[in-house]
């Protein structure tokens, strides 16, 4: 099923509820979709959400990066994902945003094609997933109270609370949200790389009380020999998101031992091919996986979910970067149920079953390749 022609655009969307992070905020997204077309007239969608501070990509990069995969693939079989992911992460160690919508536009026809959606291809069966919702960081504990009782009231099982602030000031956060949702609520923090080693023992050793779940990405990407040192000295288990983005990653920090869990990132990744490598090699290792997401519309958030799906040992579900977005470019696809906080509907049509409406898509920040 040879590519026709691909179609790629940027899609921008405001977000109403700017999510702060050690690393910078998130106002907006600012992403490239792609529609690769067959010549039997089958196509895929995919999504790339770029965030310099972790991915080291842009709109811009992305954008240009997409000119020169859809030149190298054009005219190649849609279904031999294997050989063009191969290709296409040979093309650059760079701009994994956008080889990821090129492997969910991908993904997305051959399932098509085998007439099943995304997490039936993938071998998966139905079963239920349930985002946490992200508070990133606010200006006091009181904000970040108001933010946790809107979650609250929405009917969430889940929340994120983003920490990494300098010295012990997430301390008085973490405990004011703890208060708020009980004992039990399922509460997990997330540094985005802001603590330094002592910092994070001592902040681990202060939330100690807290019934955390985990610690995500408590140290510098980079700090692989400090996350093992943290990992024996606190009782936590610590997730590695920052620090892995491919399957090659994933075994050194398996082998180190520096990770409990491993959060996979489509954006990461490079999309589903090395996403579900990394779910593999954690498997091996008696680790589960944890399915995250930077700004991506609910097309994005439908192939990521298709995976986590597809795949129980992807435990922990964070995609909840659309519950804020001021418009909905997306047709079709994954939804947030109406009633119940963070419950995901997939469709069943065959795909990922998510495509960018065209009013959302500007012909003159797009071209045809
Ligand atoms: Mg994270």
């Amino acid at each position: 099923m040879n590519i026709k022609n691909i179609e790629i655009y940027k899609l921008n969307v405001a977000i109403s509820n700017p999510i702060r992070v050690t690393l910078g905020v998130i106002d907006a997204a600012r992403n490239v979709v792609v529609k690769i077309i067959t010549e039997s007239g089958i196509y895929g969608w995919g999504e790339a959400s770029p965030f310099a501070p972790i991915t080291g990509d842009s709109q811009e990069s992305n954008f240009a990066a997409a000119q020169q995969i859809a030149d190298m693939i054009k005219g190649k079989d849609a279904l031999a994902i294997d050989a063009r992911m191969v290709e296409i992460n040979g093309l650059t160690v760079g701009e994994p945003s956008i080889r990821s919508a090129f492997d969910m536009a991908l993904y997305d026809i051959a399932a098509k094609a085998a007439g099943l959606p995304l997490y039936r291809f993938l071998g998966g069966e139905r079963r239920e997933l349930r985002t946490d919702l992200t508070i990133g960081w606010q200006d006091t504990v009181e904000d970040t109270v108001a933010q946790a009782q809107n979650i609250l009231d929405a009917g969430f099982e889940a929340i994120k609370l983003k920490v990494g602030r300098p010295g012990l000031e997430d301390v008085a956060h973490v405990a004011a949200v703890r208060e708020l949702v009980g004992p039990d609520f399922a509460l997990k923090i997330d540094s985005n790389q802001g603590w330094d080693y002592p910092t994070a023992v001592a902040n681990i050793k202060a939330m100690a009380a807290f019934n955390l779940e985990y610690s995500e990405q408590p140290l510098a990407a980079w700090d692989y020999d400090n996350l093992v040192r943290l990992r024996d000295k606190v009782d936590l288990p610590i997730c590695a998101d920052e620090s892995v983005f491919d399957h090659h990653d994933a075994l050194k920090l398996i082998r180190l031992g520096a990770a409990d869990y491993l959060n996979i990132k489509l954006g990461k990744a490079g999309g589903i091919h090395t996403g579900l490598k990394i779910n593999a090699i954690a498997e091996a290792a008696g680790a589960k996986c944890m399915i995250g997401c930077f700004a991506e519309s609910r097309l994005g958030l439908s192939a990521a979910a298709h995976l986590a799906m597809a795949r129980p040992n992807i435990g922990f579900i964070d995609l909840d970067s659309c519950y804020h977005f001021k418009s909905d470019p997306v047709r079709g696809g994954i939804r947030f149920d109406d009633k119940i906080g963070g419950l995901l509907h997939l469709p069943d049509r065959a795909g990922h079953g998510a495509e960018i409406k065209e009013s959302a898509l500007d012909p003159e920040k797009g071209i045809q390749v």
